[in-house]
């Protein structure tokens, strides 16, 4: 047996864009993503597993790869960013 120091690390990802509900978690969905390297099988997020049929949101991330958020995440963000963007337009004026 080993003694280990186990350290969480916390990244943060901006957010540029979410497309609500753009694609149905299912097994199409799977099928394709079987061919590729990753999976998407849960939320980004909140790391919840998708279920069968849920709807799943496409978040692009500054200079990642897009990633998956589940419905109420989304919305959550969508509403968070748009709070953000609304503050930047102001302070534009
Ligand atoms: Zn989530």
């Amino acid at each position: 047996m080993s003694i280990v120091i186990k350290r969480t690390t916390t990244k943060n990802y901006e957010i540029v864009t979410i497309a609500l509900d753009a694609f149905t978690y299912d097994a199409e969905f799977r099928r394709i993503r079987n061919q590729h390297k990753r999976q998407y099988s849960s939320c980004f997020s909140c790391q919840r597993n998708f279920t069968d049929g849920e709807k799943t949101s496409l978040t692009q991330l500054r200079g990642m790869p897009n990633e998956l958020l589940c419905h109420d995440c989304a919305v959550k963000l969508q509403s968070e960013l748009d709070n953000v963007n609304k503050e930047r337009d102001n302070g534009n004026k």
